[in-house]
């Protein structure tokens, strides 16, 4: 039986805008790696209009409302929870607006538009948006989780890179700060309200991004570490000497890397016979410079071999110099190693890049103390003090069933990260249902308050998405 909130939004944004046939909803209903609930409806506006007037009828209904981009968060924030009684509200039709301003190096840009829809307009002018990652989120998604990608390093996260927002209000109201200026000191900011808060606080409809000049060449190395200390020295030698053209530091341990290569056949692996040395450094550097007036290939080679002859240098076990997309062909298989070796957990946690090395050696030493049939698979963006920490194990080497092991493992890395290195239990993922008893835990009571006092003004009758943060 069609629902009245159904026939009203038909009404308001067309037949085709709304699907509530069961096998029409499937794909809205389960996120990437977490996440699955059952949908009232899905409601798919085109305009932010639309968005708006979807907002409002939702609210007259009384009909919980979950914003949904690309659905490639990794959180379980994109979908319904399991009630039945959620509506998802799709931003995929919302994507027509594309424009760009060359000369001020900005794109104003629909909150549904694809980060791969936004670069192939962007190439156009020899500019692209600078976050990279191995998915194809939406704009309005990679704000609400402040998506951080590989080379944050060079260009930072979502949030540094934006400029102005458009957003739907629960009361069906839009808020235009469509700034364009990268200087505007004129009282609140309020875009940042949206940003990272996983669309607790309106949908983002709209969104002024400032965009970068493509590099015309790019270098890297794969570089061999016989400790996490020893790439830390790297990182700190790479970063005085190369600073301006430094894009790329992912560290990967060789317990991530060993599967790598056991899985895939196709990818040459360097180390050939010899086992993967206790971290792999894949290091990028890129440069608008033509390479006639710099050769990038030839300064990094340099620079390395000037490493190797310092004290530190010591520690490096090999050094690789090859095509950017080779390594990054690797870094990208490791999820995919991990999930053929057995049963993964894993961890997206920062820590002070100063104390990367010592967490990961700690959360070692506690593993192999107290679970040591787990493996710990660490990699990650180690130039941002972001470590992917993936745990593995097999279920028939395990004392205990997972659903019992899984609480316990991050009840011990998260305290051992957020209280014992002063770091952060969701590096760049966000909050969501999956984190969303760490949240609890872990946030200072006055941030909660303030986070629930904007939450109440802005959506007083708590109908937006299914993270909690008050
Ligand atoms: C293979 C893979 C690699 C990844 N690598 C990285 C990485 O390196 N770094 C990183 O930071 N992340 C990474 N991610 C995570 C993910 O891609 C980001 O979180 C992404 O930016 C989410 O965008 P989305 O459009 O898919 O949003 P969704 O997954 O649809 O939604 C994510 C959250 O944003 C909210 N939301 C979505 N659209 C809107 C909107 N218009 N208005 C308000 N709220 C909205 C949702 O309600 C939900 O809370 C990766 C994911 C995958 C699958």
């Amino acid at each position: 039986m069609t629902s009245p909130l159904a026939a009203e939004l038909r009404h308001l944004l067309g037949d085709d805008a709304v699907l509530t046939e069961p096998d029409d909803l499937v794909r809205y209903q389960e996120g990437w790696r977490y996440g699955k609930g059952v949908a009232l409806l899905a409601v798919r506006p085109s305009t932010p209009e639309q968005v708006a007037a979807t907002l409002a009828a939702c609210r007259a209904a009384g009909v919980a409302v979950v914003p949904q981009g690309a659905n490639t968060g990794l959180v379980g924030a994109s979908t319904p929870d399991a009630s039945g009684r959620m509506a998802v509200l799709s931003l995929e039709r919302l994507n027509k607006r594309l424009e760009i301003d060359p000369v001020n190096r900005t794109a104003r840009v629909d909150g549904g538009v694809l980060l791969s829809a936004l670069n192939a307009a962007l190439a156009e002018h020899g500019l692209m948006f600078p976050i990279d990652l191995g998915a194809d989120p939406t704009l309005g998604g990679m704000i609400a989780t402040n998506t951080g990608g590989t080379r944050l390093l060079k260009y930072g996260d979502v949030r540094h890179n934006l400029l102005g927002i458009e957003v739907a209000l629960a009361d069906g109201t839009v808020l235009e700060a469509m700034n364009q200026l990268r200087k505007n000191n004129t009282g609140l900011d309020a875009k940042q309200l949206f940003v990272g808060t996983s669309g607790v606080l309106g949908v983002i409809t709209g969104a002024v991004v400032q965009v970068v000049p493509v590099p015309g060449q790019r270098a890297a190395a794969l570089v061999g570490c016989a400790s996490g200390e020893a790439a830390l020295a790297l990182l700190r030698a790479l970063e005085r000497d190369l600073a301006d053209v430094f894009t790329a530091f992912e560290a990967i341990s060789a317990e991530a890397m060993g599967p790598v290569f056991k899985h895939h056949d196709q990818l040459r692996n360097p180390f050939g016979a010899a086992p993967p040395p206790a971290y792999s450094v894949l290091v990028e550097l890129a440069s608008t410079l033509p390479a006639t007036a710099l050769d990038l290939p030839a300064l990094l080679e340099e620079r390395l071999g000037a490493f190797l002859e310092t004290e530190s240098g010591e520690a490096i076990t090999d050094v690789f110099m090859g095509k950017p997309e080779d390594f990054w062909a690797i870094r990208h298989h490791i999820s995919e190693g991990l999930r053929a070796e057995g049963k993964v957990l894993a961890f997206d946690i920062s820590v002070p890049r100063s104390r990367m090395a010592a967490f990961t050696a700690a959360a070692r030493a506690l593993l192999a103390a107290e679970f040591p049939f787990v493996r710990c698979c660490d990699f990650g963006h180690w130039g941002d003090g972001g470590t992917h920490l993936n745990l593995v194990w097999t279920e028939a080497g395990a004392p205990i069933p997972a659903a019992e092991l899984v609480p316990v493992l991050q009840a011990r890395i998260y305290d051992l990260a957020v209280k014992g290195f002063e770091g952060s239990y969701s590096a760049e993922h966000g909050v969501g249902p999956h984190n969303q008893r760490f949240y609890e835990a872990y946030t200072p009571a006055a941030v909660k308050a303030v986070s629930g006092a904007i939450k109440a003004h802005l959506d007083p009758d708590g109908l937006l998405g299914t993270t909690r943060l008050s």
